[in-house]
């Protein structure tokens, strides 16, 4: 019995874990993470653990990555705050000044939050506000898509999908058009008509770009993305794109829209923006938008909307050495060869594996959908566990296995989660069919 152990029940006598059952969240061996060195997390008792999920989609370069640690420190001799309300700070604007040419919007201008639901929720709010502060007023809906995921605050779930037991909030969530996901048959056909249909009193659709990350790694194509972008264009429907989970290279370009030859109205950014080093998010607005918010000192046109760590210049300031090191680093040529890699590794070792039911994947986000024969058998919770006990850390959404490696992995590290998986499915599932299937010679 190690320390963490001990950690364990500190843990869970103090802190309320998020997604989480408090009563059983000792039972399903926590990690206790003390340290990091590059891709691997360091438990509190020395085991390490390769992390495969870039801490919940946050990571992409590695953690304790020198350069980023340097400018973090050089930040914090100069200041760690200060307010964006009314004032300005160095940091973010020369953040925002090189995401500015990089962002697929047109003349953007950047309101920063601190996390990716907070983002979502300003841009549903500047989308509303754009059209009564041209004195429109009957366009307070938005459209929104089956398996979105948005993130958490009463605004973000509403034009979320349900699910992940967030069904109790049903009574708070304010009422959207909701079309059927892009990746389902005629998807992106009803959703064209039911832009058409509701235009007059539509602000805006909101879209989670190529992938569904929450939804379980449900993948759409660039046309359907496109074609809903289309629609609101024709009907003069503000498109929201959130990026917030492809954003900043996991598809294999900086940003998802690239993909799909869209420029959204506006974008939002989150997770990936600061390397996974701190909370920061972003709208990003067009210029179009931005404009009609324009006009006399304290007038009702202004966005009255802010929060007290908007900017953080901590923040900032590794978000911008993080920008630059993606391109140093020519991190994007890197995560379209492992995801070529990673496709062909879980095509040929674990799609065939009979506990497998699908295998979904776009750049470095995969999801592994298992098939439990009966309800109850927590596989996507037993698998990862098991992959956890090889030193591989994993976690599930439900049954899906949701592989997010971090955008620098190396060929021996996807190599390394792929035989880690096979083996866990294998040992949960009691199928060994990727065995015969690997010896059999490529066609
Ligand atoms: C994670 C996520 C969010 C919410 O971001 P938080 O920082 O967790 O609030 C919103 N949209 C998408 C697509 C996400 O994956």
């Amino acid at each position: 019995m190690g320390a963490g152990n001990e950690w364990i029940g500190r843990d869970e006598a103090v802190v309320w874990h998020g997604f989480t059952q408090m009563a059983t969240y000792a039972e399903n061996r926590p990690v206790i993470v003390e340290r990091a060195e590059g891709h691997e997390l360091i438990d509190v008792d020395g085991n390490r653990y390769l992390d495969a999920i870039s801490s919940l989609w946050v990571t992409t370069l590695g953690h304790r990555v020198p350069e980023l640690d340097a400018a973090l420190r050089d930040q914090i001799d100069r200041v760690a705050h200060s307010t964006l309300l009314g004032n300005g700070n160095r940091a973010v604007i020369e953040l925002a000044e090189a995401l500015a040419p990089r962002v697929p919007v047109d003349g953007p201008h950047f309101l920063f939050a601190s996390d990716g639901a907070a983002a979502v929720e300003q841009a549903l709010k500047i989308a509303f506000q754009h059209w009564t502060n041209q004195g429109v007023t009957g366009r307070t809906a938005y459209l929104a898509f089956g398996g979105a995921y948005h993130g958490d605050s009463i605004g973000s779930l509403s034009v979320g999908d349900g699910g992940f037991g967030t069904d109790v909030f049903d009574p708070l969530r304010f009422p959207v058009v909701r079309s059927p996901g892009l990746d389902e048959p005629g998807g992106p056909e009803a959703a064209v008509a039911l832009i058409a249909g509701h235009a007059d009193h539509l602000a805006a659709v909101v879209l989670e770009p190529l992938v569904q990350g929450a939804a379980g790694m449900r993948i759409s194509s660039p046309e359907a993305v496109r074609a809903v972008a289309t629609a609101c264009r024709e009907h003069d429907v503000l498109l929201i794109h959130d990026e917030v989970a492809v954003g900043f290279g996991r598809t294999g370009t900086l940003f998802a829209s690239e993909q799909c030859d869209v420029r959204p109205d506006l974008l939002v950014l989150g997770k990936g923006l600061t390397g996974g080093y701190l909370p920061m998010a972003v709208t990003v607005a067009s210029d179009r938008v931005y404009e009609s918010f324009l006009g006399p000192d304290l007038s009702e046109r202004t966005f009255y909307h802010g929060h007290s760590y908007s900017g953080n210049a901590l923040a900032a300031a590794v978000a911008l050495r993080h920008l630059q090191l993606v391109d140093e680093w020519d991190v994007l040529a890197n995560v379209r060869a492992r995801a070529a890699q990673l496709g062909a590794a879980l095509a040929e070792r674990v799609a065939p594996l009979s506990g497998v039911a699908d295998v979904r994947q776009r750049g470095l986000m995969a999801g592994i959908e298992l098939a439990p024969p009966a309800d109850g058998l927590r596989w996507g919770r037993r698998v990862s566990a098991a992959c956890v006990d090889r030193g591989v850390l994993i976690r599930p959404l439900g049954d899906v296995i949701v592989l997010v490696p971090l955008l620098t992995s190396t060929d021996a590290e996807i190599d390394r989660i792929v035989d880690v998986l096979a083996a866990s499915i294998v040992e949960i599932t009691g199928t060994t069919e990727a065995v015969e299937v690997t010896q059999r010679p490529s066609p």
